[in-house]
């Protein structure tokens, strides 16, 4: 992070005050709700979910901006500072927050790492030996951070936020358990809705015009994944990448080629156009845009589009 930055967070901390943003909790009582802050959109739901009427979710991303580049600013340290909970996904994926909390005084936050107990796959090659390091990444360059979409992890992530709400707020463990054994439930059915709904698909080639963000889900359901870009949106792919790729549509017949909503469609585009391909948009879930943060979409509403899309590009039964 840039001197610079880290530099205006200090400031602006001292500026505040760590006793200032105490006063609330002075009055903490039935009423208040808890303050749950969060990184990416699967845990504003996740967390959401869980607390249930208990609690206030904030999602740190701003609508539509791409997570990878995300540095939090001095009024995104300041709310964090202020929150019971912050839910972060893991040092994979946030880099920058290790450095934040060292600088932030507030012996009552609780820090959710959510990638707690879960094993990260490595991000460093595909089935093409194309490298997929990218910058963002810090201390685990090498791993793949997109854990939410393997929906296994999903329901472990789930199970973290609601263990570690019930620390924070011990009286209402309850309530928080049976929210997320209720929505552990829902996402068990998605699981169980891709798994059949991706058994029969005529290829399980699984080409993606986009960043290295659905490898997980690719594992999980037995298909062959390859994508264009590598972990970080901003990596761009080698002529030779780009070759390999179109060669391997044509060996496997591929007829759709997936691209992200919040990134930029031009490669996938470039590719479609060379091979005839036809584009399907897919969403990895890290954000939402302002549409669909009014329209409360809701992380499995994404995941259920994602999976009618990949069957039509599957060609599934
Ligand atoms: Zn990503």
């Amino acid at each position: 992070m840039k001197k610079l930055t880290i530099l205006l967070i200090i400031l602006t901390l001292v500026s505040f005050g760590a006793a200032g943003c105490k006063e609330g909790r002075q009055h903490d009582n039935e009423k208040r709700r808890l303050r749950i802050v969060t990184t990416l959109f699967p845990l504003f739901d996740f967390a959401g979910k869980v607390g249930g009427e208990r609690v206030e979710v904030v999602l740190l991303l701003p609508p539509g901006v791409e997570p990878h580049d995300f540095e939090p600013k001095p009024k995104d340290v300041v709310t964090i500072q202020k929150a019971d909970l912050f839910v972060y996904t893991g040092r994979a994926m946030e880099p920058w927050v290790q450095t934040i909390l060292k600088s932030i005084d507030s012996k009552d936050l609780v820090v959710v790492d959510t990638s707690k107990g879960i094993t990260l796959r490595s991000a460093d090659e595909d089935h093409d030996g194309h490298r997929h390091g990218g910058k963002g990444h810090g201390p685990d360059m090498n791993s793949d951070p997109h854990i939410w979409l393997d929906f296994g992890n999903a329901q472990a992530m789930v199970g973290t936020i609601a263990e570690e709400l019930s620390k924070r707020d011990p009286k209402a463990s309850d309530y928080y358990a049976r929210n997320a054994s209720a929505y552990i439930d829902q996402l068990r059915k998605l699981d169980e809705a891709y798994r059949t709904g991706l058994a029969g698909c005529k290829t399980r080639f699984f080409l993606h015009g986009g960043h290295y963000a659905f490898n997980y889900l690719a594992q999980r359901y037995g298909l062959t994944y390859v994508s264009l870009r590598g972990v970080s949106p901003n990596a761009e792919p080698s002529p030779a990448h780009l070759v390999g790729m179109v060669n391997k549509m044509k060996q496997y017949q591929v007829s759709h080629i997936f691209y992200e909503e919040l990134a930029s469609p031009r490669l996938a585009e470039t590719i479609a156009r060379e091979t005839g391909a036809n584009l399907l948009p897919l969403s990895p879930g890290h954000n939402v845009t302002t549409e669909q943060m009014e329209q409360r979409v809701s992380f499995i509403d994404i995941m259920k589009t994602n999976l009618t899309m990949l069957q039509k590009g599957l060609q599934c039964k």
